[in-house]
């Protein structure tokens, strides 16, 4: 296949300073949670990206020197010679692929914890310190350590450079790097040459402009990544101090990467949909003759189209997309569209990274896997017999086991007791916000109907029987969860009292239709979305709605997602009263009784309808039958019988999908417990001497 000639214009070259791309897709700078921790990972996954056809392929946020500490999560860096070489890896693997790589220098100024380096945060004010970190406050820079972080600055684009990469980035953005503490006029409050106007608030970014210029030569090329508009209220950056710094230094970069919101640039499609930066980011390309890249969650070669004929961008800009989709471009290019595996925006990526952890991605089961387990997004191993495959589920585990193993060859059943395929996810994208999430089902259902090895067999509710005389040799049961409904759950060991009555429901209820009278009470004691968008959802329907929680938030989770605070932003403006740090003592005919998590005073409250949102029971009734007669699955020719997703361990989507894809490639493999995956080595050596050994 050929690509469409209406996206002709994705595919033209875009000159970069001394440098050009291939292509108009651009993957910014995004943080993945590897950096100098697991340099292969990161590096092998980066050239993945390449290999799919990305023009330009960056590295996280790349910290330039020990002040600029983000531990505990992980970032690249350069900080030695030694870092030279781990980024060395990435920009190789890039440019195997013919793709340039870029670096995205960092100094996080007032929102570096510097845990590991116990140096004090700096910026040009002194400000607290965040909350999870060691009380303390960053202390106000004085001209020496301007002078150091310029040093520092240019140090870390000749080691960039020395690491072979194309482009290098001076970084302004997302309201935490020392360029935005000084932009920021609600946390620069000096009074010197640094302060004050708007040419005093970006002197600091102008001298490093150009500096950065100067050292790069004709080297690699030079961008400036910054947000233009915070959006935060009229004391942080607003869009006309935006406006005026691209207006200062319009043609001082070879490239201007703009996004707007601050740290809300990367909110998730609850919150934010694809392209929604375009208004406060528009002006750039009127400013300045030089490419312009932003970002917007884009998916759409149209919406893409779009930008380009419309003169808002040169160059599509993507993280989650390329995440999600590695071979995005590609699949444009060779007239595929229909299989680019659309991100969702459920930030499950950048939990990873809150969490420190290699990136995980919802529908990506092979992101940062590339490496220690070897999975290929696009190319998986040929099936290693003739052996069949049943499929009981058509959830989000069992879709993505049964198109994984049909790429593999296997000819593959999928049986779904219910007429629809997708299991819980049918419900659950329908509510408020969620509506993107069901692309996780639609893709699979698009790649299964492509493949004739894979029998599709709806209203299907298989019994252990019926597996047996299906025969088919691998079996793999994914049946989901339900909600519980006795309100056990992290706060409860035991059910709560008159969890029993009608009026007391649970999600799956509450997403089959129930019917609910006012005032309806959730409690809400698990830490994902269920509780919010529930509701959300009910409030909608115009129902009066309490939220009960044992924690401090509703779904604190969300903290790692960087959705929390919009969350609570959200609940707030539905009007929807919330009962934090209280626990559900007992459930009455019209009213519930709430005891204190530390000793609170005890709250009754009226409830005509009690939603309880707590934990999930595995259906794992089949799975049980199954394998608890061995010498039945024999007689029937059965080899293996594995439980997947929700029925093996109740989580979140991104782990139904990855047990789903994880079942698929073992079957008929080794049976590896011991050592699932390769392990990134810290070599075993004392080097050099320690200084009180001598030499
Ligand atoms: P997961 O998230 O693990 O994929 P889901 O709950 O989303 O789990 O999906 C499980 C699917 O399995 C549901 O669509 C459900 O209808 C289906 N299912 C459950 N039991 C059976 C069974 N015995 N036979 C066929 N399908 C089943
Ligand atoms: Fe998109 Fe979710 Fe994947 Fe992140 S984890 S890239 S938001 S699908």
């Amino acid at each position: 296949m050929t690509r469409d000639p209406r996206f002709d214009i994705l595919f033209e070259s875009v000159k970069i300073g001394p440098v050009t791309a291939k292509n108009r897709f651009f993957q910014v700078p995004h943080c993945n949670g590897s950096g100098y921790r697991y340099p292969q990972t990161q590096a092998t996954m980066r050239g993945v990206k390449a290999e799919g056809g990305w023009a330009v392929v960056c590295t996280e946020w790349c910290s330039i020197h020990p002040s600029a500490d983000t531990t505990p999560t992980t970032s690249a860096r350069l900080w030695t010679e030694e870092d030279v070489r781990t980024n060395a890896l990435m920009t190789e693997a890039v440019h195997r692929h013919d793709a340039l790589a870029g670096c995205e220098l960092a100094h996080p100024g007032l929102a570096s914890h510097n845990l590991y380096t116990r140096l004090p945060a700096m910026g040009p004010s002194s400000r607290p310190m965040p909350p999870r970190d060691f009380p303390a406050q960053g202390r106000a820079m004085d001209k020496a350590d301007i002078r150091d972080v310029r040093h520092w600055h240019r140090r870390g684009v000749r080691r960039a450079i020395e690491a072979g990469f194309d482009i290098v980035y001076v970084y302004v953005g997302h309201s935490m790097t020392i360029f935005t503490d000084f932009l920021s006029p609600r946390v620069n409050q000096r009074t010197d040459e640094y302060g004050g106007s708007i040419e005093n608030r970006a002197r600091l970014i102008r001298e490093v402009l150009e500096e950065t210029k100067e050292e790069a030569g004709d080297a690699c090329a030079v961008a400036i990544r910054i947000c233009v508009d915070e959006q935060y209220g009229p004391d942080a950056i607003t869009a006309e101090d935006g406006r005026a710094v691209v207006e200062m230094l319009a043609e001082l970069p070879d490239l201007w990467d703009v996004n707007v919101g601050g740290f809300d640039d990367m909110l998730g499609s609850r919150f934010r949909k694809e392209g929604w930066e375009e208004p406060g980011i528009a002006f750039v390309k009127q400013l300045t003759s030089k490419p312009v890249v932003g970002v917007g969650r884009f998916t759409s070669p149209d919406t893409m189209v779009s930008m380009i004929k419309r003169g808002v961008l040169d160059l599509i800009g993507a993280a989650r997309p390329s995440i999600a989709d590695p071979f995005l471009p590609n699949k444009i290019e060779e007239g595929r569209p229909e299989d680019i595996r659309e991100c969702i925006g459920c930030n499950i990526c950048l939990a990873s990274n809150s969490m420190t952890v290699p990136i995980r991605c919802t529908q990506n089961p092979t992101m940062a896997e590339e490496w220690r387990r070897g999975w290929h997004p696009e190319r998986i191993p040929a099936a290693g017999s003739d052996a069949r495959v049943l499929v009981v589920g058509a959830g989000p585990a069992g879709l993505e086991a049964a198109r994984a193993a049909g790429a593999r060859g296997y000819e593959v059943a999928l049986a779904e007791a219910g007429r629809e395929l997708g299991g819980h996810l049918n419900a659950f994208a329908r509510l408020p916000g969620l509506a993107e999430w069901i692309r996780v089902r639609d893709w699979r259902m698009g790649q299964i109907d492509k493949m004739a090895n894979i029998t599709v067999y709806r209203e299907s509710e298989l019994t252990a029987e019926h597996v047996r005389e299906f025969g088919f040799e691998h079996v793999i049961v994914a049946t989901g969860a339900r909600w519980r409904r006795d309100g056990v759950g992290t706060n409860n060991y035991r059910p709560i009292e008159g969890h029993g009555q009608d009026h007391v429901v649970t999600p799956d209820d509450v997403m089959a239709g129930a019917a609910l009278r006012s005032p309806v009470v959730i409690f809400d004691n698990d830490s994902y979305v269920m509780g919010g968008c529930l509701a959300e959802k009910l409030v909608g329907e115009g129902h009066n709605v309490t939220i009960v929680t044992p924690f401090p938030q509703v779904s604190p989770w969300l903290h790692f997602t960087i959705e929390l605070v919009e969350t609570q932003r959200r609940l707030a403006s539905l009007g929807i009263t919330i009962h934090a740090n209280y626990n559900l003592a007992a459930i009455k005919q019209d009213g519930v009784e709430l005891s204190g998590v530390y000793g609170e005073p005890a709250r009754s409250l009226d409830a005509a309808s009690v939603v309880l949102v707590t934990m999930r029971s595995p259906n794992e009734g089949l799975y049980g039958e199954l394998v608890g007669d061995q010498a039945a699955l024999t007689a029937a020719g059965i080899l293996s019988v594995r439980a997947i997703g929700d029925c093996f361990a109740p989580a979140q989507l991104s782990e139904a999908v990855f047990s789903g894809h994880q079942a698929a490639r073992a079957l008929d493999g080794p049976d590896v417990t011991d050592q699932p995956f390769r392990v990134e080595q810290v070599p075993a050596t004392f080097e050099p001497p320690l200084p009180w050994q001598g030499n």
